[in-house]
């Protein structure tokens, strides 16, 4: 199976966080001290998930960013680079700290979650500039959106010049510049950021027309269970998600995104992609976490060979 692996390029403009997660018998009110349980950190942001995910599934990753002179940011590196990610492109960023999420999980599993994106927020034009000659010979730019606009955006504009195909995560949902829009190849949000990017649409149709009317060509709308929407001017195109079971679906979204990527950038057709997509985030929801969650090229293909039409 792993003789069909051709060796592409996949480069990730993203963040890396540390993930701090304490369970407690509830949330504390305001000013309320509580006594949790056990803590967890977990190396996260959706960034080097993504980066992550690619590399497991056989592309070369390179993977732009940055993280503070501090020990999360270590430990943040050496996780990344665990699975061959190159990280010759995450700054160490002098005065800002590395980000971090601090996530209160209650007894009934419901979280709450602040975020202090610290490094990933430095992310700027000039780290792009500095990898432009990876970026330029990559075969796909993978951008979710925790880090600055203008990285975002000076990335998208190396990687069309030289005709290296854009896909961007709009993850976090946010208003995007048409100017952005018009340039990337595949967008490809959840229902949530879709229906942000559609100033609040509800409708799934409607929004994507919204959307589209902003300059996108191609847009990829994940739809959890329900598998994914690919549509290309007038035409949709359902691809039905594999039914699994459910143990957690942190990083679904993250792994659908790398998979697309890789199929995409070894040729293969966009249906075979999405399938790809909807393959890696179905194995992700059966297990626990978000990069330990992320399945391997061998997974996917297996999964494909025996669940496939
Ligand atoms: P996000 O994690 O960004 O909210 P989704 O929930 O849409 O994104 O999940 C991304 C992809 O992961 C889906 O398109 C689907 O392929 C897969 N997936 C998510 N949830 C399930 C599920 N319950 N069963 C099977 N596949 C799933």
């Amino acid at each position: 199976m792993l003789q069909e692996m051709l060796m592409t390029t996949i480069v990730v403009v993203g963040s890396l966080n540390m993930d701090l997660v304490v369970h407690a018998p509830r949330h504390p009110l305001p000013g309320e001290t509580l006594i949790g349980s056990h803590f967890q950190t977990f190396p996260g942001g959706k960034g080097a998930n993504q980066a992550v995910a690619a590399a497991r599934l056989g592309a070369r990753v390179c993977m732009i960013g940055r993280v503070g002179i501090d020990t999360f940011g270590d430990t943040l590196l050496a996780a990344v680079q665990y699975d061959g990610v190159d990280t010759s492109f995450v700054q160490r960023d002098l005065n800002t700290a590395t980000g971090v999420a601090l996530i209160t999980l209650d007894a009934h599993g419901q979280n709450t979650i602040v975020v202090a994106p610290g490094a990933n927020m430095q992310v700027s034009e000039a780290d792009v500039i500095r990898a432009e000659s990876v970026l330029r010979r990559a075969d796909v730019l993978l951008m979710p959106l925790e880090c600055p606009l203008e990285a975002v955006v000076a990335a998208t504009h190396l990687a069309r010049q030289s005709g290296v195909r854009v896909v961007l995560n709009p993850a976090p949902a946010r208003p995007l510049p048409t100017e952005l829009l018009a340039q990337i190849d595949y967008l490809l949000p959840n229902q949530l950021e879709l229906q942000v990017l559609a100033n609040g649409e509800t409708d799934l149709l409607t929004a994507i027309r919204r959307v589209q009317q902003q300059g996108v060509r191609n847009i990829l709308v994940t739809l959890g269970e329900e598998g994914a929407l690919l549509a290309m001017g007038d035409q949709t195109t359902h691809v039905p998600a594999f039914q699994v079971p459910v143990v957690d679906t942190v990083a679904a979204g993250d792994a659908f995104a790398a998979a697309f990527c890789v199929a995409l950038a070894e040729g293969k057709s966009l249906l075979e992609a999405v399938r790809w997509g909807n393959a890696a985030g179905a194995l992700t929801v059966t297990r626990s976490g978000a990069q330990p969650s992320l399945p391997s090229r061998f997974e996917v293909m297996r999964l494909l060979e025996v669940r496939g039409e």
